[in-house]
């Protein structure tokens, strides 16, 4: 019988990281040798492993993400039927969204790591890697864009978030769950996620995008800054359901007429909310004054979706039009 071919891309992180001459663990180990050390690979698919990057997940950029995107699209046209992108686990999941809004082929894209080095006791790894291949090699894990599978959990890449700093368990889909597992060798799915409209990947990087958490009693004297510092837009990580202090949404308006600037949440999930609360620094006094609702997306992901949607030129609208799928 024919094996599906994967295509595995390593670009580091704790799965690839060995004790280091200058003291800690660092990025050592490529995509072959990662695939070597899983002899159970070589049953679930005919795999070719490149190692783009070396590198910790935080030194990771969005264009190099774009490339690897420009990589696997490639790899699909020329027969691949699947492919694993290997990374640290920090960024994670703004890696596996900005995939999941790039490749555009319906053919799996899985995104793993591992929590714990590649010689520790109990190493996550070569457990992550080979779910990780059984999804990407699964039919059924078609069309349901790129997919993040670490502790045999599989998460879209729309919702998972990195929630602990320590377990093997630290992945968590707080809105909606995880849409499958991998249990006794195959991965069962128990929802299925629509694919969103993406965004061409021959685009470029994304537009730099400034990322605001706003905490008690902060009153934006930050925003100015803003547009001299070079950002095409900003996120803003509201209260609750998208609440600023009443002092702080004037501030915001008037940034809002310089870039687009999204209202996003720092809660950890739910929407953010549109048409409830009417007071000072509301959500309907913030959306009033030109922000646009980052709808279920986390600001972390709503950061990636503004950069990319801007890279043509546009401004308000096109990014408005970008969230609106999102609601
Ligand atoms: N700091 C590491 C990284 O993201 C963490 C990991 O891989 O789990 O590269």
């Amino acid at each position: 019988m024919t094996r599906p071919r994967l295509l595995f891309l390593s670009l580091g992180g704790t799965i690839t990281m060995l004790p280091d001459a200058g003291g800690g663990i660092a990025p050592k180990l490529g995509a072959a040798e990662l695939v070597a050390s899983v002899p159970e690979l070589a049953g679930v698919a005919e795999v070719e492993a490149h190692s783009p990057y070396r590198l910790p997940s935080p030194s990771l950029e969005p264009g190099q993400l774009v490339e690897v995107a420009k990589r696997i699209e490639d790899g699909f046209a020329a027969g691949f039927d699947g492919a694993v992108v290997i990374q640290g686990t920090d960024t994670i999941e703004e890696s596996a969204f900005l995939l999941d809004l790039l490749v555009a082929d319906d053919k799996p894209v899985v995104v793993t790591g591992a929590m714990r080095g590649a010689d520790a006791p109990g190493a996550d790894g070569p457990a992550n890697l080979l779910a990780a291949a059984r999804v990407a090699a699964s039919p059924e894990a078609r069309g349901l864009g790129t997919l993040a599978v670490l502790n045999y959990d599989i998460h879209a890449a729309r919702f998972v978030q990195k929630s602990h700093t320590a377990l093997p368990s630290a992945f968590a889909s707080p809105l909606a769950g995880p849409i499958g597992v991998v249990a006794e060798g195959r991965p069962r799915f128990y929802a299925r996620v629509p694919r969103m409209p993406g965004l061409p990947s021959y685009g470029g990087p994304p537009r730099p995008v400034a990322l605001l958490k706003w905490a008690m009693g902060e009153d934006g004297r930050l925003l100015g800054a803003l547009p001299g510092l070079g950002y095409a837009g900003a996120v803003v990580e509201a209260m609750g359901a998208g609440h600023v202090p009443a002092e702080a949404a004037p501030l915001l308006g008037e940034l809002a007429l310089r870039m687009p600037v999204v209202l996003a949440t720092r809660a950890m999930a739910g929407p953010v909310f549109t048409r409830t609360y009417g007071y000072a620094g509301s959500e309907i006094d913030l959306l009033g004054r030109g922000l646009i609702p980052a709808g279920f997306l986390s600001g972390l992901k709503a950061r990636l979706l503004l950069g990319l949607a801007l890279r043509g030129g546009g401004g308000q609208s096109t990014a408005a039009a970008a969230f609106a799928n999102y609601r």
